[in-house]
């Protein structure tokens, strides 16, 4: 199965869907993240052509702990996304080249402009991947893959938590992956957040990172109190669909999950037929 992650920016997909991205890497799946921004606008102290030269680094140091390809979109600067005819068809061709049997990305209402335009851009081109006669320099694709958006937390509407997975065994991981990301969540997201003190030794900032000690006692609602971290993120995720986790994986274990990644169904995606869910989801 080959499976494709497309996010605005480095760490959208990360921070997302970075568990079921490791996942997929152990089951054998080619996995490829792609940022359709360079990184360039997230830095306050760091020129932009310094923090994308940075974030080209730390998205390297993902892929490299992932085992997976790492592609961003170098020419195109953060907050100038726009889903225009040429954007959509330069998708169009990278998502024919690679032919994936998934694709992840944003819902197309989300506070970031960069990624309504990323979701507006998958939505444009999920149909046109059959289209011979669009892009027809690459050949068209045979089936629409599936699509799936991942989790946010807008609303009119609703992120919808059509899949909800167990992230317990990669929780990990997740953690090491945003620890990986050092521009941003020790530099970047603290800046643009009132009060926050980052400490400076690498032991403690790990600490700090996760936010809050989650154990098997911890409940929900302690979990939804919780006003940052990333082990906190994770486990909102799980909290706020606990009643889809039950229904996944029974009462027994469901109820017990701590960490979560969910997705939405995009509808002009292809069908997520059982033999598909099986493959993708089964675990
Ligand atoms: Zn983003």
């Amino acid at each position: 199965m080959k499976i494709l992650m497309i996010g605005a920016h480095q760490d959208d997909n990360e921070f997302r869907v970075g568990g079921l991205a490791h996942k997929y890497v152990q089951m054998g799946y080619e996995v490829r993240f792609l940022s359709l921004c360079n990184g360039c606008g997230g830095h306050h102290i760091m020129t932009p052509a310094e923090t994308t030269a940075r974030r080209a680094k730390e998205s390297a140091a993902v892929a490299k702990l992932l085992g997976i390809r790492y592609d961003v979109w170098e020419d195109m600067n953060d907050c100038t996304l726009m889903p225009t005819l040429e954007n959509r068809r330069r998708l169009i061709r990278y998502i024919r080249e690679f032919s994936p049997d998934l694709v992840i990305s944003h819902r197309a209402n989300d506070y970031h402009a960069d990624h309504r335009a990323a979701g507006v851009l998958i939505q444009d081109a999920s149909y046109m991947l059959i289209v011979p006669h669009e892009c027809p320099d690459v050949p068209a694709m045979k089936k629409t893959p599936v699509i799936l958006y991942y989790e946010d937390r807008f609303t009119d509407p609703d992120f919808r938590p059509d899949i909800v997975l167990d992230m317990d065994d990669e929780i990990d991981i997740k953690l090491q992956i945003a620890h990986l990301n050092v521009s941003q969540v020790y530099e970047w997201l603290p800046y643009t957040e009132e009060g926050v003190e980052v400490p400076e030794d690498e032991a403690e900032r790990f600490e700090w990172l996760k936010g809050m000690n989650i154990t098997a006692d911890t409940t929900d609602e302690e979990v939804m109190a919780a006003p940052r971290g990333y082990a906190v993120r994770f486990a909102k995720t799980a909290a706020r669909f606990r009643k889809e986790l039950i229904t996944r994986y029974g009462e027994e274990r469901g109820s017990k999950v701590r960490y979560a990644e969910a997705f939405q169904l995009c509808p002009y995606g292809g069908t997520l037929t059982e033999e598909l869910n099986q493959k993708l989801f089964g675990f």
